[in-house]
């Protein structure tokens, strides 16, 4: 398998180059130079196999020969080691649960996946790898949990003290072993600059082999296309006009289904469903798209003003809006909203759905108000537990799962440091 830079498609490398530097030099992203189209078999037939047997089956017809077989086989274990199940809301409206991984988000599928390929492809080498992480909350958790005594590999994550949810913080501070937290405090943008000059400093990188888990890694990009799969898999009256739901920011989620239909799941439309971040779903209105500095809501992993998945996107269609329009729909919702949809999906259903999810929810019904008769699939993308404060005060106490619980009694461990990169650099010296 080779992968090209959306910026310049003679630009190829191999899949161990694209993992290992996550982005290409010309800004652009890495996309396969091939997507397979799996056999007519395997998709009518799909009911025959398990989650993991799915996930092997497509992620090794994209990667082919990359990796030995019985490695790979292990690699996609460990990235599919949770169930992703449909539960059915009413005929027509379906929700995948993608939230049933350590860090209760579907981000742990993708971070799972690239943290078994960044240990693969550092095998062999007699210096471990150093990961460096700046994290506003969610990512954190899930790379944290995704490398979690992974052989190889160090993990350092800087996150903003005070800036990050008191449960977020513990999935970040509480692992030890190879997870290291440092709360630095400033914001966020504090913690990417220093990680930024880390990588620019020469004596750090004489003394580590560092690396990054950046959220538009391809590694993180190819798993999430499983479990479209898997949500198929798992619906009755397969022939129906299938809609999937996806509650959108950065578009990683949404561009991996587009890969899923490339790839031969008959899918009818795409919903790209956002909260009033609404750069495309404005685009696929007007043509044109016009980034703005996002604003916050409270379905805040959604907060993007400038999508980085736009680029994979545009690729994917020629850059053509007409042909993007005929897969993609988009809606976007306001705070007010999304709160009323948890309220009405709780009331009508007796289902807890997180703002995300709730988001994702509005859309399909706007879409299903139009076109009738559809197999509709909402993509819930976190645990609800994850948002006490928002679910709260709508729908009262919420279960909240055991591991969740148990985080809540672990210690933080954490080291303090300022915002300047001398006192990164100087604890990186000594550590
Ligand atoms: C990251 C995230 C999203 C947005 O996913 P993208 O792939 O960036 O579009 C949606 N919901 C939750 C809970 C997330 O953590």
């Amino acid at each position: 398998m080779q992968l090209y830079s959306t910026k310049n498609r003679n630009n190829l490398v191999s899949l161990k180059e694209a993992i290992m530097r996550s982005l290409p030099a010309d800004r652009g992203l890495y996309m396969p130079d091939h997507i397979p189209t799996l056999s007519q078999n395997f998709i009518t037939h799909i009911e025959q196999y398990t989650f993991e047997e799915i996930a092997f089956n497509v992620i090794g017809s994209v990667i082919g020969d990359e990796i030995p077989t019985a490695k790979l086989r292990s690699i996609v274990e460990e990235t599919v080691n949770f169930p992703a199940p449909v539960v059915s809301l009413d005929d027509d409206t379906h929700v995948l649960e993608l939230f049933h991984g350590p860090s209760l988000a579907f981000k742990d599928f993708g971070a799972r996946f690239m943290a078994q390929m960044m240990s693969y492809y550092n095998r062999g080498e007699n210096q471990e790898l150093t990961i460096l992480v700046a994290t506003s909350g969610d990512t954190g958790g899930a790379v944290a949990a995704g490398f979690y005594k992974v052989p190889g590999v160090r993990v350092i994550i800087l996150y903003p003290s005070g800036k990050v949810s008191e449960l977020q913080e513990k999935q970040l501070t509480t692992l030890g072993e190879n997870i290291t937290a440092l709360e630095i405090d400033g914001t966020f943008d504090d913690c990417q600059s220093i990680v930024k000059s880390a990588f620019l400093d020469k004596d750090l990188n004489d003394k580590y082999r560092l690396s990054s888990a950046n959220s538009i890694n391809i590694a993180r990009l190819l798993p999430q296309s499983l479990y479209y799969f898997e949500a198929y898999k798992q619906l009755k009256d397969k022939g129906r006009h299938l809609v999937f739901s996806i509650p959108s920011g950065n578009f990683g989620n949404l561009t991996a289904g587009l890969l899923a239909k490339r790839m031969g799941l008959p899918v009818g439309k795409f919903i790209a469903a956002t909260n009033a971040n609404d750069i495309v779903p404005e685009y696929l209105k007007s043509g044109e798209y016009a980034p703005k500095p996002s604003v916050q809501t409270i379905s805040n992993a959604m907060d993007v003003g400038n999508p980085s998945n736009f680029q994979r996107m545009e690729d994917l269609y020629g850059s053509t809006w007409n042909s993007m329009k005929k897969d993609i729909v988009g809606y976007s919702y306001s705070d007010g909203q999304t709160k009323e949809a948890i309220k009405v999906i709780h009331d009508k259903y007796g289902y807890v759905m997180d703002p995300h999810g709730a988001v994702g929810y509005l859309a399909l019904e706007a879409y299903q108000s139009v076109v009738k008769n559809t197999n509709g699939v909402i993509l819930e993308t976190a645990h609800p537990a994850k948002f006490l404060p928002v679910m709260e005060p709508i729908l009262g106490d919420i279960d909240i799962p055991q591991r969740l619980a148990l985080l809540s009694e672990k210690i933080k461990v954490a080291s303090s440091l300022s915002t300047t990169f001398e006192d990164f650099k100087g604890w990186m010296i000594a550590s």
